[in-house]
């Protein structure tokens, strides 16, 4: 199977700005400062990763040439549990991005309160270019180079964009071969064969799912016939469109990196899905059905609708047209969407932000069960795995909310200040070792 939804880059990376992520986490980190009592020490270990390591990644091509990559592994904090987070196959990877989405995590699991900290993973390169047998020895190179760092209790990889269960698979294989012991909680997002979870392929669209439903439950906005655009209509985005639909909202609005489309009527998720399922690429292009029409992916962003859900890459919502967003509700499905210059303009017109801390982590939340599953060799039903999840992600809701209620901030603030707290208290418990 090669990669089934492999993105183009340089077209994605022209749609975004040239921010840097990790400048933006900082940024987001010191505005959520003079929102706690953290002291100023504690503060420093936090703006920056615990280990950043970097690689080299030589692979031979299938016709012999020698190519070499560039590969990164960063563990932002360890203070809560073993380092947790994604794998991403990118040409637009560089170390500030692991670092940042590295330190998002960290923080997206305190705000759900599952025992992990934070890592995050790359390779720059465009997984297009490569065959799958290419992508398997960059993969099985890439894990022999990171294997001093990763393992069940220290830090354990998942998919992220471009990457899937095959390549998780790998790494099973890889890092169990060279350590000479099965090692399936190594990592999470694995095929079901291998102990994978059941329902852990949809947690994140879930997750959206839950969000978005919690948080227009609180802003009194019915979600039968709620107008919802979604940009990104890989894992994260397919899903949320698809539950969001089962619950009555109308998904009027899907992109990809071949274009946006747009459907007043709205969309027949299972229908569109459908048609990627075999479609070149397994992107939108192509599609239509009556009364749709094409549309530019910066004119999905700023559709009239109530929901907007970036599920893409970071930096979709910036200054650039952070003014012409007219949703009522931003859920950040993707990770960092929405820089903090977008966010104050946001915030100004009177739109909501769902933090992708909160938004996404249905993901990770699904992927600490099939750790736990892993780890007492026991696999639970997908029943089990939903209903908990949803358990998570409604007391996570409540407690972002309640929060920003209290304080009067914003839902991200609340959440930053929810999850540093839990990460800043969890250092000053365990001290300053060395
Ligand atoms: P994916 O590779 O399955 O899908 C990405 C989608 O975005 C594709 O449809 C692609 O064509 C589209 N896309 C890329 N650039 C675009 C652009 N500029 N405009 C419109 N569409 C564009 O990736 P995914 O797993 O769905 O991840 C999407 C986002 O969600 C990422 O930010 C990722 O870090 C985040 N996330 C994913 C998970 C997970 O479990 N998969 C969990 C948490 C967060």
């Amino acid at each position: 199977m090669a990669l089934n939804k492999t993105i183009g880059t340089v077209q994605e990376r022209s749609l975004g700005t040239q921010v840097n992520p990790f400048h933006m986490l900082l940024q987001q980190l010191d505005l959520a400062r003079e929102h706690t009592g953290i002291p100023g020490g504690i503060w420093e270990i936090l703006r920056r990763p615990e280990r950043a390591l970097e690689v080299s990644v030589p692979i031979t091509r299938d016709d012999g040439e020698i190519e070499v990559l560039t590969g990164y592994r960063v563990q932002y904090s360890s203070a809560r549990g073993p380092c947790k987070g994604g794998i991403r196959y990118h040409a637009g990877v560089t170390l500030d991005e692991v670092k940042a989405l590295a330190g998002w995590m960290a923080l997206k699991c305190a705000v759900v309160n599952i025992p992990y900290g934070g890592g995050k993973g790359g390779i720059a390169c465009d997984p297009t270019r490569f065959s799958e047998r290419e992508i398997e020895r960059i993969t099985r190179c890439y894990t022999a180079r990171i294997l001093p760092l990763i393992g069940p209790k220290q830090d354990i990889p998942a998919p992220d964009v471009n990457t899937n269960a095959s390549v998780m698979n790998w790494i099973v294989d890889t890092a169990s071969a060279l350590r000479g012991e099965a090692l399936p909680g190594i990592v999470t997002g694995k095929s079901l064969e291998l102990g994978g979870a059941l329902g852990r392929r949809e947690a994140t669209g879930r997750g959206v799912m839950f969000t978005t439903i919690g948080v227009l439950h609180r802003l009194d906005i019915d979600i039968t016939n709620a107008r919802i655009a979604i940009q990104g209509f890989g894992n994260v985005g397919s899903i949320a469109a698809q539950l969001l639909t089962d619950q009555g909202a109308k998904v009027v609005g899907i992109s990809d990196v071949s274009g946006g489309y747009y459907c007043p009527t709205g969309f027949d998720i299972n229908d569109v899905l459908r048609y990627v399922e075999t479609s070149p690429g397994h992107l939108l292009a192509g599609y239509s059905v009556p009364g749709m029409e094409e549309i530019t992916n910066d004119e999905l962003l700023t559709l009239d609708v109530d929901v907007l859900i970036p599920a893409a890459l970071e930096a979709q919502i910036t200054s650039r047209n952070a003014a012409d967003v007219k949703a009522k509700v931003i859920v950040e499905g993707a990770n960092g969407p929405t820089t903090p210059e977008a966010d104050l303009i946001l915030a100004a017109n009177g739109s909501v932000i769902v933090p992708d801390i909160l938004a996404n982590a249905g993901g990770v939340v699904c992927s600490y069960f099939e750790w736990v599953q892993n780890i007492q060799c026991f696999a639970w039903e997908e029943k089990e795995t939903n209903q908990r999840l949803g358990r998570i992600m409604q007391r996570a809701i409540a407690e972002v909310w309640d929060l920003s209620t209290e304080r009067q901030i914003s839902l991200r603030l609340a959440a930053f200040v929810l999850g540093v707290e839990r990460v800043a208290q969890a250092i000053s418990l365990r001290g300053v070792f060395l």
